[in-house]
């Protein structure tokens, strides 16, 4: 694999594989929040300020049955041109003559657009004729888009084979990802603390398990903390509950101990008597929620003991929200250890916030600036994090 850094655009064609799977406006088809462009610019401006030229693929959405005017990133092009400053050319497809003739064309400093990519099947499908299709296009390939790094779709894997590896590379999204994903990992700095919450425990059992072959403590919060709950006997009213796991908790908890591993879960929880803002609210012990009443979040205990443990931490992964931070009454636990993650980087640790409901927390508690690193990647990292090979990164390396 190229290094991104070191490798001169100049008069090169580069393909950039992108994810600018940004939110429309269902009628105007206006971009409702274009971070996801915003971010792959760095990577933009060094190829164009090397002297070379940009083709960009990228998918949006999830069309179905091929062109549909909802997905087209002919959208974008108007807002990419005014984030870049840049010429920017549209291909109405992504393959074919005319998407070879406007990059056979392209100019230096100039950008071209192509159309949705996963308006084919085949791209989904890893289809290597497709691949090569797209391949032409360019003289040498970038993948950026950390957020499809863990499908082995034509554009985001397949396409790789191509190039012969000194002619493809990470952007620096993708680079700043990894490496952040890796610091965590590899160059662990102890006491090394996972929190992981969320709704299910069957999202989260690969991580977990994982998890425990690094961390010194893993925080198991959310809605699938009463699934462990109910595992060690406790009484868990109407909480998420996945009986069909219990078994699966037992055994983590039995591997944790085995590995010398401590696994916290919160010894109260903010209790409700109905999935809603306007529901009766109490604190109950997580292990004695009365018939009827569900755990909709962690209580002001298990918040103050997760707290100590975060603070105390030099590496922190945080996955997943500790209740349903989405209303009002059950948004205290994870303000509290979105707190305390910042609290901890402050004092010299590295956090690593990553998945689409914790990046979206972090946001909300307006920790962002406060955390070493917040991830773009929801899928992707918690594949990371499982231990799983990702295909997009892989195939740079093959
Ligand atoms: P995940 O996508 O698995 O990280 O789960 C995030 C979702 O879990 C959020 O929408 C939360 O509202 C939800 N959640 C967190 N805690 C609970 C809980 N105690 N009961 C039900 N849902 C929860």
């Amino acid at each position: 694999m190229a290094l991104f850094n070191d490798f001169n655009f100049k008069d090169r064609k580069a393909i950039l594989r992108v994810d600018f799977n940004v939110p429309l406006n269902k009628e105007t088809f206006e971009i409702t929040d274009d971070k996801r462009m915003q971010a792959a610019l760095p990577t933009i401006n060094k190829i164009i300020s090397d002297g070379g030229s940009v083709i960009i693929i990228s998918h949006l959405g999830r069309p179905k049955n091929g062109p549909d005017l909802s997905f087209s990133l002919k959208h974008l092009t108007n807002h990419l041109e005014k984030i870049t400053k840049r010429k920017v050319l549209f291909a109405d497809d992504c393959i074919g003559e005319q998407a070879k003739t406007l990059s056979k064309n392209l100019n230096i400093g100039e950008i071209l657009l192509l159309e949705n990519v996963r308006f084919y099947k085949e791209e989904t499908k890893g289809d290597i004729n497709f691949a090569q299709q797209l391949a032409v296009l360019g003289d040498c390939y970038v993948n950026d888009a950390f957020g499809t790094a863990h499908r082995a779709h034509a554009s985001t894997a397949h396409i790789a084979s191509c190039f012969s590896l000194e002619n493809k590379m990470c952007g620096l999204l993708m680079t700043a990802e990894i490496e952040s994903a890796r610091k965590v990992m590899e160059e662990t700095q102890r006491p090394f603390t996972a929190i992981v919450g969320g709704a299910k425990v069957s999202d989260k059992v690969l991580i977990v398990e994982n998890l425990m072959k690094v961390a010194d403590h893993i925080i198991i919060g959310g809605g699938m903390a009463y699934t462990f709950k109910k595992a060690l006997g406790g009484k868990i009213g109407a909480s998420l509950c996945e009986n069909d796991r219990i078994e699966t908790c037992k055994e983590i908890l039995s591997k944790a101990a085995d590995l010398d591993v401590e696994i916290h879960l919160p010894v109260d929880s903010i209790v409700a008597n109905a999935f809603s803002a306007d529901a009766k609210i109490d604190v109950a012990n997580s292990d004695e929620i009365a018939e009827d009443w569900m755990g909709l979040d962690i209580g002001p205990t298990a918040a103050q003991h997760f707290t100590q443990i975060i603070e105390h931490s030099k590496t922190i992964l945080w996955n997943g929200p500790m209740g349903v931070f989405e209303l009002k009454p059950f948004q205290e636990g994870t303000r509290s250890i979105a707190n305390a993650v910042a609290r901890a980087t402050k004092k010299g640790g590295y956090s690593l916030i990553g998945g689409g409901d914790s990046a979206a927390a972090a946001k909300k508690f307006e920790v962002v600036k406060r955390i070493s690193h917040v991830s773009t990647g929801g899928g992707a990292l918690l594949e990371y994090f499982e231990g799983k090979e990702l295909p997009g990164i892989a195939a740079i390396n093959k």
